[in-house]
């Protein structure tokens, strides 16, 4: 975790113009970068050893003792990026701070680059935030359904061709006897079986949680997996309040694909999944997103375009 000494506090709100004035070229997105990887002091990532050579001229930090050359993106989502830092920090923030996600035109746009590479670093964006979240487990009261997304290619419901995910939302009780939702995910499945119903349980939830579904049969057997379960009668009106906050996320999630994706690929919904839920996961403190978001690109890995569409 490259988390803490003199970088940016994840309390700090930063507008734009303290961005402005925080990031005003490459040398400062790199000392920034620099210091959230060695807060204590550089580091050699292989014999750690504290002492270094700057070869600024390659942006590389060569270790005195064994002669190992590190940067600050490698094994990074930026690892052997060609865009140059300060166009980074400038795209995270853009996404950091539009609430409804930055498409990759807006990226483009403000960061002349291509579209090619510009969709490439929000998809590197939406990788960091799948991976960060995949850290968390739901745990508690879980609401738990399915939903279909994509255009229709058969008749509506369970069974059609559509992509169908699990939907799940942590809640708590407020003061006021408020069901809230806490924490989600949305994970796509090839299909809906006990199997698939089991494996998202065991992997995104807390054993001992308890789970609320509907009376579908998929759900039945998660007793026997160590959590407790209230089922409801599916399609009343108490299975309906029961699983309220799925069904709100299920529209949310709708409405934040087609708002800011028009006709994306079903093949990297998840990807867009994991901006929705990392977003709303962090609604309370959205104004944090940037320093959050970069620490998340710090601790995630990087891929190429070919990976990403081959
Ligand atoms: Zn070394």
């Amino acid at each position: 975790m490259f988390v803490g000494g003199a970088s940016m506090s994840q309390q700090e709100t930063l507008n734009l113009v303290d961005f402005i004035k925080r990031f005003p070229n490459e040398d400062a997105c790199r000392k920034y970068l620099f210091e959230l990887r060695w807060p204590e002091g550089f580091k050699c990532p292989r014999c750690e050893n504290s002492q270094y050579y700057h070869l600024a001229k390659y942006h590389l930090y060569q270790c005195t003792n064994c002669n190992y050359q590190a940067s600050v993106t490698a094994g990074t989502v930026m690892h052997k990026t060609k865009i140059s830092l300060f166009k980074w920090f400038i795209a995270l923030f853009l996404v950091a701070t539009d609430k409804r996600g930055c498409a990759a035109l807006t990226i483009q746009r403000h960061i002349e680059v291509n579209y090619k590479t510009a969709w490439l670093m929000l998809h590197k964006a939406r990788s960091a935030m799948g991976k960060r979240d995949s850290n968390y487990n739901l745990e508690g009261i879980v609401q738990l359904d399915e939903a279909y997304f994509g255009a229709p290619k058969g008749k509506q419901g369970r069974g059609t061709e559509k992509t169908v995910s699990f939907v799940a939302v942590s809640t708590a009780v407020s003061d006021k006897q408020a069901v809230i939702p806490l924490f989600a995910k949305i994970k796509i499945t090839e299909k809906l079986s006990l199997e698939t119903a089991t494996d998202f349980v065991t992997k995104s939830i807390e054993p001992g949680s308890k789970l609320v579904t509907d009376c579908f049969r998929i759900y039945s057997s998660m007793i026997d997996k160590g959590f407790s379960h209230e089922q409801y009668l599916s399609g009343t009106p108490e299975c309906n309040k029961a699983l309220d906050w799925t069904h709100i996320l299920i529209s949310n999630a709708k409405a934040f694909i087609l708002g800011t994706y028009h006709g994306l690929a079903e093949r990297h919904l998840q990807a867009y999944f994991d901006e929705f839920c990392y977003r709303f996961n962090r609604r309370q403190s959205i104004s944090q997103l940037f320093p959050r978001l970069l620490n998340a690109c710090m601790s995630a890995p990087a891929f190429t375009w070919a990976e990403l569409t081959g």
